[in-house]
């Protein structure tokens, strides 16, 4: 068959490939435990459960503006204002089918073929992919100390003529590290003097541990105005556990905002009315719920990694932020997708192989599901590969032998 160049160069998410591994494993009646998702087990706020009850009631779902309602407008205008102390204009946003929509259109805007974007890794799965979509070519800037948190001197080294943008993702999925302030105020200040488009990915801004203080890229920019190459993005599906709204979104200077307009017109139209209306609902409505959801991923965060710790040859580092743990698990296996592969096979846990990340040797752990899940998850791990736990486990009345060495 013949397929596009583009086609041919592109993965599919393996994030959403392990969802899917999951509901069939499930399906089958197997005790399989989920420690590869990415997504909040709270319910959507029930300000926009009943936004949508009551728009479905009107039997009038049509087509919504292609950048976003005027009300969804409204309140992305109110939120920027809340947790970026910034007023920004209605020009100045598009909302999208979900963050990852408003990060392709931003790149599907501003790449050229052959131009180039950097971001930090680990970094999230779909970051290369989208850069490819374009024609353009994905960078990784692995930090030189080989730790979670990148500096400057990361991003600048890989800089070049074909340099179009930079990517920063913090809290950082997969390793919900939250980069220091002197690295965002490093990065706004330096692509501002290079004119290099720098696009803030904050879906994860309001989930973050330890009382850390929220970081806002506007507070350390020196040229605000609509020549602005800041991109902010954001988004309902992790701080509100809305993934399945699909809506999220990004602010950027006018004429940027009006081409991706243009681009998401032709793809998908704007996002679904009614989910629109819902993303209006929980932004303006109850904020309870997103401390809520905050104070039990910390909790969740402490207990996988008081697990992870007694893990002797597991090095972890504890997650600023996020629902994810990405731990170093090479002393066992320096492939991960092996390793991966093995621990579904034999013990039925679901992780995500640190190679989608960019960092082989590594798992990503996610703690968004329960207590039971985390505890017995990473129980079964242990067992699985540390030769001196127990020869037998048991899940359910099940009883497992090791025969492997
Ligand atoms: N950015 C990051 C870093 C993410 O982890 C995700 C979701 N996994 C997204 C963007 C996309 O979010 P959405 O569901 O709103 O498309």
């Amino acid at each position: 068959m013949s397929l596009s160049l583009i086609a041919k160069s592109i993965n599919a998410s393996p994030t959403l490939a392990l969802n899917e591994k999951f509901a069939i494993l499930k399906q089958k009646g197997d005790p399989v435990i989920h420690l590869g998702g990415g997504e909040p087990k709270s319910k959507a706020p029930m300000d926009a459960l009943l936004a949508t009850a009551s728009q479905l009631n009107t039997g009038e779902i049509r087509y919504a503006p292609a950048d976003g309602t005027p009300a969804l407008k409204q309140a992305i205008i109110r939120y920027t204002e809340e947790f970026y102390n910034r007023k920004v204009n209605p020009e100045n946003i598009i909302a999208s089918g979900g963050a990852k929509q408003a990060i392709m259109v931003a790149l599907q805007a501003i790449l050229n073929p052959q131009e180039e974007v950097i971001f930090p890794a680990p970094y999230w799965v779909s970051y290369p992919d989208m850069a490819k979509l374009c024609g353009a070519i994905p960078v990784p800037a692995h930090p030189e100390d080989g730790s979670f948190y990148p500096r400057l001197k990361d991003i600048e080294d890989r800089v070049g003529s074909y340099t179009k943008a930079v990517i920063i993702n913090s809290p950082n999925n997969p390793s919900g590290a939250m980069y220091s302030e002197e690295f965002i105020s490093d990065v706004v200040q330096f692509c501002e003097k290079k004119d290099i488009y720098l696009i803030m990915d904050d879906i994860y801004h309001r989930l973050i541990f330890d009382g850390k203080k929220r970081l806002n890229a506007y507070e350390y920019s020196k040229n605000l105005d609509e020549n602005s190459k800041l991109i902010i993005i954001n988004g309902v599906s992790k701080q509100y556990a809305m993934t399945g709204f699909r809506i999220g979104w990004a602010v950027a200077n006018k004429k940027l905002t009006e081409a991706m307009s243009n681009i998401q017109g032709h793809q998908t139209s704007g996002p679904s009315i009614l989910l629109q209306k819902a993303a209006v609902a929980a932004i303006n409505g109850i904020q309870s719920g997103v401390e809520a959801l905050r104070a039990t991923l910390e909790n969740n965060r402490n207990v996988m990694m008081d697990m992870l710790n007694s893990f002797e040859g597991v090095k972890v580092t504890k997650p600023d932020g996020t629902f994810y743990c990405f731990a170093d698990f090479s002393v066992y296996n320096k492939e991960s997708n092996k390793l991966s592969a093995m621990l579904i096979d034999k013990v039925q846990v679901l992780t995500v192989p640190g190679a989608e990340f960019g960092m082989e040797g590594y798992l990503r752990l996610s703690y968004c599901g329960s207590i039971k899940d985390i505890t017995e998850g990473i129980e079964r791990i242990k067992w699985a590969l540390d030769l001196n736990s127990p020869n037998e486990l048991y899940i359910g009345d099940r009883k497992l032998v090791r025969d492997w060495a």
